[in-house]
């Protein structure tokens, strides 16, 4: 059987640390759905369709993986798309409450449905999106943390906003 798993998330902008949890995963599942997970009442730096665009640029041509988008109960889209399992990465302590409380609402909601997690790669350990955004959005290079595609895009949105003032 065809084991299949949904990478959900924001990807605002996907990072390296992103990257490395999708290469990771990839060793023990078979597919992979990157998820652009988002709320219609917030907007991010990057729109939900430039969000996939920058993860399908990233993650090239590859059978295994496949990007959408969803702004439902997470639990119906991996029950809908024939998956049983989320995935998610860890980075620092921080990140363990949210996650813990989440993984415990998606079990009770569906108690076929696992969260797995993967402890993030040390080189990846305070790579967020949110920081990416904010060194970047100061003129910080932020070069190593992304993939060069999405430090070109940095580049572009935070000049866009530069001009506009
Ligand atoms: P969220 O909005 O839920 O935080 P993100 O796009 O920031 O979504 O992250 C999606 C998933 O990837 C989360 O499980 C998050 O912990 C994980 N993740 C993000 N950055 C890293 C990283 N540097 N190393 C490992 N996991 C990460």
């Amino acid at each position: 059987m065809e084991r299949l798993a949904v990478y959900p998330g924001s990807f605002d902008p996907i990072t390296n640390g992103h990257l490395d949890i999708i290469k990771r995963g990839l060793r023990f599942f078979d597919k992979l759905i990157i998820l652009v997970a988002y709320n219609p009442n917030k907007s991010g730096l990057f729109s939900v369709e430039e969000r996939m665009e920058l993860i399908r640029q990233v993650v090239g041509d590859d059978a295994r993986i496949r990007v959408d988008s969803f702004s439902g109960l997470l639990v119906n889209y991996v029950r809908d798309n024939g998956a049983a399992v989320i995935l998610r990465g860890l980075r620092a302590l921080s990140d363990f409450e949210y996650e813990f409380q989440m993984a415990l609402i998606n079990r009770r909601l569906n108690r076929d449905i696992e969260t797995v997690f993967l402890m993030t790669g040390y080189k990846w350990f305070y790579t967020s999106s949110n920081l990416i955004k904010e060194a970047a959005g100061h003129g910080g290079s932020v070069r190593g943390l992304v993939p060069e595609i999405v430090l070109q895009r940095l580049q572009e949105k935070y000049a866009d906003s530069f001009k506009k003032g």
